[in-house]
């Protein structure tokens, strides 16, 4: 599932395409996404990112909200030529057209976004781990748990997750509760850090994700932990094991993840 590296990539490399372009029609393909917009002969005025929903602003005001949720992915191009699997829609734009290809048909498109153009706001950026260690006192869950609530992070899914927790030596399944201020500065600094970097190396490829051209990610070349049970950490040389937290499969060094 694309996490929030993967659709801020996505979102800068949409602005490189379709900045000012004008869409000239829509196809949709699945009638599980509702019936096609009518916004037919509108340019496109921003793209923006909410959360891992990637929204296009168009000038008049109109605005969608796409959610790729499982295996969802957008493809540009400019070259029609080979057949495309599970396509379910197809935006034809001035000069290249923007396709929503997805196997599992759970991505959704709200064709009349009223958001607003600001996302959600970046619990890292305000660079305010007290307020993280306020609002984890009243939670009893484990800190990775934490770290999953999409109210409060928005775009933080499970591999990020486990990546953060790892650089900041926090132990996974610690009641978030229990995080000490120390441990929330360090958290922060992580996070900021691993979703910079990913977002530079366009995301993680461990599956089915790719970029708006079709290429993999590189950021799965990175990963300190994250699908590597058995493999030595990389710190201390410890033994990395997978565990379940809350139901989703975590890894962690807990030689030096305390
Ligand atoms: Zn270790």
């Amino acid at each position: 599932m694309p996490e929030l590296p993967e659709v801020e990539t996505l979102c800068r490399q949409l602005r490189q395409v379709i900045l000012g372009r004008r869409l000239l029609s829509v196809e949709v393909l699945d009638e599980r996404l509702g019936p096609p917009p009518a916004v037919a002969g509108l340019a496109v005025r921003q793209v923006v990112r909410r959360g891992k929903a990637v929204a296009l602003l168009f000038h008049g005001g109109v605005a969608w909200k796409i959610h790729l949720r499982m295996t969802g992915r957008l493809l540009w191009e400019t070259d029609y030529g080979l057949p495309v699997d599970h396509l379910r829609l197809i935006c034809h734009f001035d000069g290249g057209r923007l396709l929503l290809i997805d196997p599992r048909r759970f991505a959704t498109v709200d064709f009349d976004d009223e958001a607003g153009p600001s996302g959600p706001p970046d619990p890292f950026a305000a660079e305010d781990p007290a307020g993280l260690r306020r609002e984890a006192a009243r939670r009893r869950l484990p800190v990775k748990a934490f770290l999953l609530d999409q109210r409060l992070f928005p775009g933080i899914g499970n591999i990020y997750a486990g990546e953060i927790l790892f650089a900041a030596a926090v132990d996974p399944r610690r009641p978030a509760r229990d995080v000490t201020q120390e441990e929330w500065e360090r958290i922060a600094r992580a996070a900021r850090a691993i979703l910079r970097e990913a977002v530079r190396a366009r995301g993680t490829t461990v599956s089915d994700w790719r970029d708006l051209f079709g290429r993999p990610g590189e950021y799965q070349h990175r990963l300190k932990v994250y699908d590597r049970r058995g493999g030595p950490c990389p710190r201390c040389g410890g033994e990395i094991v997978r565990e379940k937290v809350c139901g989703r499969g975590s890894y962690h060094c807990p030689r030096c993840q305390r």
